[in-house]
């Protein structure tokens, strides 16, 4: 009876690694034609700086709204993106929308901000990146120093290509952020090298404050090694008052999180950036 329902669970197992490998395949497929049928959109999530209680920028965070398959999430599509090489085009349509949207912000008299756009280090070892995101941020007529980049640890493990592609970017004025901080594994020389002026606490850091000692060691760690390279922080996924309280007592000004918004649509970001109170929500 057990070997048989050790069988039974076995075929289960089978089944749904058939069915995931399906949706897999079929996600590939679809990909290619995702931007073209127009299923790709962007969504927009405020960064707070804390000292000036205003919105200092905001992230733009890619959705896929596929007609059968439903809201598919970037943490689901990325990653086979970037296997397929379907990243390099989403990358640069993600980058072209995130300028079309800031300059609309810009002409509607909003005050400035940071757009900070998510790249893959596969985008990177494209050589033609750098002069994409030139020719992006002419059109559009947006200065250099209103957009950012952020790009996770693992990326940065790349060769000196990347490296070299990564520093001409840095001196253009265009902003770069190591994402995720904490959860790859860079080195603390590799860090020191890096053209980088700011980096973002991963989430998982954040979820447990105060409660987690471990983890207000960890964020004060980072906080301690970030004032020594001269390194901007930002702290992701703060949801409550006591996560934001924690940090602050720890020196980290800059806030990204749902206590402030979720991620939205652009249509409704001039809107709330008119009306959101910044100094209520921080009370
Ligand atoms: P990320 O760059 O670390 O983005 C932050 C993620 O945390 C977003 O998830 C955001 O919605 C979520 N988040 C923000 N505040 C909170 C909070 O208070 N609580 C919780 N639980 N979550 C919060 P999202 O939009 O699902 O994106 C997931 C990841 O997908 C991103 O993580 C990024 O690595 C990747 N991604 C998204 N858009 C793009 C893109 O255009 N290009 C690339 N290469 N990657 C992207
Ligand atoms: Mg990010
Ligand atoms: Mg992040
Ligand atoms: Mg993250």
């Amino acid at each position: 009876e057990a070997k048989r329902r050790g069988k039974n669970r076995y075929c289960i197992y089978d089944f749904a690694l058939a069915m995931e490998f399906n949706e897999r395949l079929r996600i590939e497929r679809n990909l290619k034609q995702a931007i073209r049928k127009g299923e790709l959109a962007v969504e927009f999530q405020p960064l707070v700086d804390l000292h000036s209680a205003r919105v200092y920028g905001v992230e733009a965070l890619c959705r896929w709204y596929h007609d059968e398959l439903g809201m598919i999430p970037p943490d689901r599509f990325i990653p086979i993106a970037e296997q397929s090489d379907a990243i390099v085009d989403i990358g640069a349509w993600v980058l072209r929308e995130s300028c079309r949207e800031l300059r609309r912000w810009m002409d509607a008299g909003v005050p400035e901000l940071v757009v900070s756009v998510n790249v893959s280090a596969r985008q990177l070892t494209d050589s033609s990146f750098s002069e994409l995101l030139t020719a992006t941020l002419t059109e559009f007529n947006i200065p250099a120093a209103q957009i950012e980049l952020e790009i996770t640890e693992t990326a940065l493990q790349a060769n000196d290509h990347v490296l070299r592609q990564l520093e001409h970017i840095r001196k253009s004025g265009v902003g770069l952020a190591i994402d995720d901080f904490g959860t790859g594994y860079s080195s603390l020389s590799r860090l020191k090298e890096l053209p980088f002026d700011r980096v973002k606490i991963d989430r998982s850091f954040v979820r447990d404050l105060p409660q987690d000692a471990n983890d207000i060691e960890i964020c004060r760690a980072i906080m301690a090694l970030c004032q020594v390279l001269h390194l901007r922080v930002t702290a992701e996924g703060v949801e409550n008052h006591d996560q934001l309280e924690m940090l602050r007592e720890l020196g980290c000004c800059c806030i990204q999180g749902y206590l402030f918004s979720r991620p939205m649509r652009p249509e409704l970001m001039a809107d709330w950036l008119q009306q959101a109170d910044i100094r209520a929500m921080l009370e």
